[in-house]
C-alpha cells in the first residue's frame, strides 16, 4: 500500500511540474540571471529547444517539498546510499552521517525559508537546501538510485530520495541534542507574528539603496521570497520594483507588508498544501508570457532585469 502511494505521489509531482504557472515555459534568452550564490542558470532545464523553465522552490514549494517525507515519520533508516564525493555534501561528515543515520528513526521536519530540517532519533539532524534543481521524493524500497540521487534513505517500506541534476542544493548532517548552529536564523518566518511591520520596516531602513525588488530577495529580511514571489508582492502593494528602498513612503512599507503576508499565506495555502496553482487572477499567471498582461487592467507587463533576475510589472499598477 504504502508503495503504491509512493508511486503515486512521485507521478503527481511530474505532471503538476509541467503544469505549474510558477515552472512555465520561459522564451529562450529570457531567462532568469543568476542571483548572488546561486549560479547561472540560463541553461537550467531545456526541457526542449524552444523553451526553459524556471524552477528554483521558493518557500511555498519547499513547504510543499517538506511534507513529501512526512509518510516515513517513525520508521526507521535501515540502510543509504550515496554519493559521498559530491558537493552538495560539502562542509558535512559524510562518514558519521552514514554511521549515525542507519537506525535512527525519522522523527518530524520543517521547513524555514528555503531550507528543509529533518530530525531523526539518536540526536541526528539532515538539514536539506533544494537549490535550483533539488527535490526530495519518495521511492519504492527496491528503487535503484540513478545518477542524480545524492542521498537515498531506505527503510522497509519506502525509499527517500534527494536528488539534484545541477547541485546547487545542499545536504548537511549535524549530530547533537540541540538543534545546528546553521539552522538558526535572526530573521523571523514571515508567516509568524514575529514578522510584523516594526522588523519590516527596520530590515528597509537598513537598506535604503537598493531596489526594494533586491532587498525582498535578501533571505535574512524575507526568508524564503524568490522571484515569483518577489513580483507577485510588488505588484500587488503596487511598487515598482526598480524603487529605492529608501524612496518608499510609509503608505507603501504598509502595503508592501500587507502584501508579503497574503501573498505567503495563500501561497501556503495552494502550492505548499498540495502544489495546486495560486489564484488564477495572480500576477504568476502572466509573469512568464511574452504578451503577459496584467490581471486588472489587462495592460501589457513590462519585463526588464532588477536586482539580477527577470522581473515584470505593470505600467499603470506599479510606479
Ligand atoms: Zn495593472
Amino acid at each position: 500500500m504504502a508503495r503504491k502511494c509512493a508511486k503515486v505521489r512521485g507521478a503527481l509531482l511530474v505532471n503538476r511540474a509541467n503544469q505549474n504557472p510558477h515552472l512555465n515555459p520561459l522564451p529562450r534568452g529570457e531567462a532568469d540571471a543568476p542571483a548572488p550564490g546561486e549560479g547561472d542558470f540560463r541553461h537550467e532545464l531545456l526541457v526542449n529547444p524552444r523553451h526553459v523553465i524556471s524552477a528554483m522552490p521558493e518557500l511555498a514549494e519547499v513547504e510543499w517539498f517538506r511534507k513529501q517525507w512526512d509518510v516515513a515519520r517513525g520508521a526507521a533508516i535501515v540502510d543509504l546510499s550515496l554519493h559521498a564525493r559530491n558537493r552538495v555534501f560539502r562542509g558535512s561528515d559524510v562518514r558519521d552521517l552514514r554511521q549515525r543515520l542507519i537506525g535512527a528513526n525519522l522523527l518530524s521536519s520543517h521547513a524555514r525559508g528555503k531550507r528543509m530540517l529533518f530530525k531523526f532519533s539518536g540526536e541526528n539532524w539532515l538539514g536539506i537546501h533544494l537549490g535550483m534543481t533539488g527535490k526530495v521524493r519518495v521511492e519504492s524500497p527496491d528503487y535503484r538510485p540513478h545518477k542524480h540521487d545524492h542521498i537515498v534513505l531506505f527503510q522497509p517500506e519506502r525509499a527517500l530520495v534527494f536528488t539534484d541534476s545541477r547541485q546547487f542544493g545542499r545536504v548537511r548532517f549535524h549530530h547533537g541534542a540541540d538543534e545546528p548552529n546553521w539552522w538558526k536564523s535572526d530573521a523571523p518566518e514571515i508567516n509568524s507574528r514575529a514578522f510584523d511591520q516594526r522588523f519590516v520596516d527596520q530590515f528597509l531602513d537598513r537598506h535604503r539603496k537598493a531596489p526594494i525588488k533586491a532587498a525582498l530577495l535578501m533571505q535574512n529580511g524575507f526568508p524564503g521570497i524568490g522571484n515569483w514571489m518577489a513580483d507577485e508582492i510588488l505588484w500587488r502593494a503596487k511598487i515598482l520594483p526598480s524603487k529605492r528602498t529608501g524612496k518608499l513612503t510609509s503608505r507603501e512599507r504598509a502595503a508592501l507588508f500587507r502584501a508579503t503576508k497574503f501573498v505567503v499565506q495563500r501561497s501556503l495555502e495552494t502550492l505548499g498544501k498540495d502544489f495546486s496553482d495560486p489564484p488564477r487572477n495572480w500576477l504568476i499567471h502572466q509573469k512568464w508570457k511574452r504578451d503577459g498582461i496584467c490581471p486588472i487592467h489587462r495592460k501589457p507587463l513590462r519585463h526588464a532585469t532588477v536586482a539580477g533576475r527577470t522581473t515584470a510589472w505593470c505600467p499603470r499598477c506599479q510606479r
